[in-house]
């Protein structure tokens, strides 16, 4: 059994200790960064910086608690995420966001460099082969996965395997082969490609705007998708309102399972006891943080937990979210779900549980946790 810490979101007293600031600094205490870090050690902070219009990520004032912690106890922080954009486009991004070297106190990088291809590759599990991890996430010595809890159209649920497995890895590759990038990860097989179906199209074109990599084009009449462009991520598709362009991706299962070796592949980089889990399960929103924009929460704030065990850490958010009551007004509200039934899988129609299924069959953490109010 794995011990699971929480610090609920509710603030009862005016007082600062009842704050959710102050609830960070308690559950720092509790994950002793001082035996996780040696002095001088550099420390990645691993955190998703959002987009232009998803605003719902974990706020700047926390990751300046933590990276304060880390430097308390001598380590080098630096707070990062990998390109999901151009990376220039994306730092901007941060700083949208109120991520920058002022408000956090350290350095703000992308992992996986300005181009989203400094990486090494690591050998992953039976679905993925291998993996290429961002370079500064490879070469840091310690790392604390800060991760925004929320749902996400593919995975059902976004928390920390999510988090590393999508976002510890680089977004392109120096080849341009987006094989060997985190297409890899989504893509069913080698040729997969994207297919886009004429009659169903509307030319609306919120595909050709989220596109990372400029690779769908207006041309009369139409759109063309560029294959050596595209990076397979497949955000064309989630924003797609006709159902009407398809990245040939992998089945239910077996993406679920290459999440669960994406996280993996990422901590085997780690010694044993380098990485901590922060879990944010506050405004809890249908999507991923990396869509166009950010719909409301569809439970209320539950808190943040820790551990040192990241399926322990997964199992205790999802259960809070899951066993919580349906926000009126919210995605949950609008398509019917009740209090009792496990939110997150019946609004989205997928189940986050299976990647943390995979992760522990896979040995990653246990799924039995005690949890331990702060
Ligand atoms: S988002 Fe869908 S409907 Fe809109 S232009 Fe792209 S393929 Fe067509
Ligand atoms: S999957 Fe779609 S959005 Fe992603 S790079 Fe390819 S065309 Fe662009």
């Amino acid at each position: 059994m794995s011990l699971v810490y929480f610090a609920p979101a509710r603030a009862r007293r005016w007082d600062y200790k009842a704050s959710q600031a102050a609830g960070l600094e308690r559950l720092i205490e509790k994950m002793n960064l001082g035996e996780v870090i040696a002095g001088g050690e550099y420390v990645a902070i691993k955190t998703h910086f959002g987009s232009e219009g998803a605003h719902r990520i974990v706020r700047p004032r926390f990751l300046r608690v933590l990276a304060d912690a880390v430097k308390a106890v001598g380590g080098k922080p630096f707070v990062c995420d990998t390109v999901r954009i151009r990376g220039w486009d994306y730092l901007e991004v941060a700083n949208q966001n109120g991520i920058n070297p002022q408000s956090v106190g350290c350095p703000v990088i992308l992992a996986d460099g300005l181009f989203g291809c400094d990486s090494v590759e690591v050998k992953a599990g039976r679905v993925l082969g291998s993996v290429q991890v961002a370079a500064a996430i490879y070469d840091a010595p310690a790392m604390i996965v800060v991760s925004h809890c929320k749902g996400h159209v593919g995975a059902g649920y976004g928390g920390a395997i999510k988090n590393l497995a999508m976002g510890g890895v680089a977004g392109r590759h120096r080849s341009g082969d987006w094989r060997q990038a985190r297409g890899h990860l989504h893509a069913a097989s080698p040729d997969s490609s994207i297919v886009r179906d004429v009659e169903r199209c509307t030319l609306c074109l919120q595909c050709l705007h989220v596109c990372p990599t400029e690779a769908i084009s207006e041309v009369e009449g139409g759109l063309v998708v560029d294959d050596n462009r595209c990076w397979r991520c497949g955000r064309c598709e989630r924003v797609c309102p006709e159902e009407a362009i398809r990245l040939d991706k992998r089945g239910e299962d077996e993406f679920m399972l290459a999440l669960a070796e994406g996280a993996q592949a990422v901590l085997s980089t780690f010694q044993p006891g380098k990485v901590v889990y922060f879990n944010f399960a506050l405004e809890v929103q249908p999507e991923c943080d990396c869509m166009p924009m950010a719909d409301t929460p569809i439970v209320q704030d539950q808190g943040i937990l820790a551990s040192q065990d990241i399926v322990a850490v997964e199992q205790a958010t999802l259960d809070l979210i899951n066993t919580s009551l349906p926000l009126p007004g919210s995605l949950a509200a609008d398509q019917g779900v009740r209090a009792g039934q496990r939110i997150l899988a019946e609004t989205l129609g997928v189940d986050g549980q299976l990647h943390i299924d995979a992760a522990a069959q896979i040995g990653l953490g246990s799924q039995t946790y005690r949890l331990v109010e702060v």
